[in-house]
């Protein structure tokens, strides 16, 4: 495995709840193999939010996946290791990892209405965890169900009886967090919880987010296009480009003075800082991940390269200087002034 460092480790003395080391992970199709996740390191720690940001394919999702045991059939992993609270979820047998999957690590996906079971009603969905991960009795399971989207919705009787399509896409929303936190987990992996929602249940959802933020010992591994997301929620954050970190660092320094091209570019295009939905793009195009050249990925799209960017094998993740290795970049030549100009 690679050696590379840890480019989301914190200075200070905490040990990652979850850490994240050399992670590969590679999809085969019918005509190519694509190399989607390459040597990704993150280290989570205790009540942090983690924000992982990147355009559309940059392989959020796929670390994600990866770190769950959620990765589909097509999907290898080639390397890496996923250390939980120290124990390694990769080795982990299914049942096992099953238990910590419902209760101490929980997954929010992307598409609510999609991760509910259609054929089963929201409160029994809910109450079915406390059945089996509690060992509730049915009518103790009702009850904690009923508990649960009380602190989330305005009807909560009502939508424990209604089947998930019955539900508006923010109810949804709301129905999946809920049952994401249900059993109180000390790590929330949120996988663009804000995308596709009208800007009242982007707003709504981002308040349950910060309800969770608030609570001790909560971490958020936080996946997100979204600039006002991560300005809201986020502590530390760590830039995506195919399928590798490219940059991390704590968000003040990402939004004062993001290092790499790239940040530098997504936060030069955000059309305005204080509107919702600011969305992580920026011209021209990811590189096709199955033809990458040796040379850095982001070399074509780089209004900064130089010969070394052009000759040298990609850059490594780096401290940035003077930053005490917090702030890291793999570039050869890094933005050399604040976007504040300072
Ligand atoms: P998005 O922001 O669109 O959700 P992402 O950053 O989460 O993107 P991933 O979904 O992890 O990116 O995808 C990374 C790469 O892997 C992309 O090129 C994608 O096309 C490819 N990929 C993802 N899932 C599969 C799959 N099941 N089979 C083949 N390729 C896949
Ligand atoms: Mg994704």
């Amino acid at each position: 495995m690679n050696e590379s460092p840890n480019p989301t480790a914190s200075v200070t003395d905490a040990r990652p709840v979850l850490a994240v080391s050399g992670l590969r992970v590679r999809y085969r199709t019918e005509e190519e193999t694509i190399p989607a996740v390459r040597d990704v390191s993150l280290d989570l720690f205790p009540g942090e939010v983690l924000a992982v940001v990147g355009e559309s394919g940059s392989g959020k999702s796929s670390v994600a996946h990866a770190i769950l045991g959620l990765l589909p059939a097509n999907a290898k992993l080639e390397a890496g290791t996923v250390s939980f609270r120290g124990r390694s979820l990769l080795d982990m047998p299914r049942n096992q990892l099953q238990q910590v999957r419902g209760e101490e690590i929980a997954m929010i996906f992307q598409d609510a209405q999609s991760a509910l079971t259609p054929t089963l009603r929201v409160g029994e969905q809910l109450a079915e965890l406390f059945e089996s991960h509690r060992g509730a009795s049915e009518d103790d399971a009702r009850k904690a169900a009923v508990d649960v989207l009380k602190g989330l919705l305005a009807d909560p009787l009502r939508v424990a009886d209604a089947y998930p399509f019955q539900l508006s896409g923010g109810m949804a929303q709301r129905v999946m967090i809920g049952m994401a936190t249900a059993l109180d987990p000390s790590v929330i992996i949120a996988d663009e919880p804000t995308a596709n929602l009208d800007p009242a249940v982007r707003h709504e959802t981002l308040s349950t987010l910060e309800g969770l933020r608030d609570q001790e010992d909560v971490s958020v591994l936080l996946i997100t296009h979204d600039f006002g997301v991560v300005a809201r929620l986020a502590d530390r954050v760590a830039v995506m480009y195919a399928g590798e970190i490219v940059e991390t660092a704590d968000v003040r320094s990402i939004f004062r003075w993001p290092r790499h091209p790239y940040t530098f570019g997504l936060l030069q295009s955000l059309p305005d800082m204080h509107r919702p939905g600011r969305m992580a793009t920026m011209p021209g195009h990811a590189p096709d991940l199955a033809t990458l050249p040796p040379e850095c990925p982001f070399l074509p799209r780089c209004n900064k390269a130089t010969s070394q960017c052009r000759t040298e094998p990609a850059p490594r993740l780096m401290p940035v200087e003077g930053s005490d290795g917090e702030h890291m970049v793999a570039c050869y030549n890094p933005i050399a002034v604040s976007l504040r100009g300072d």
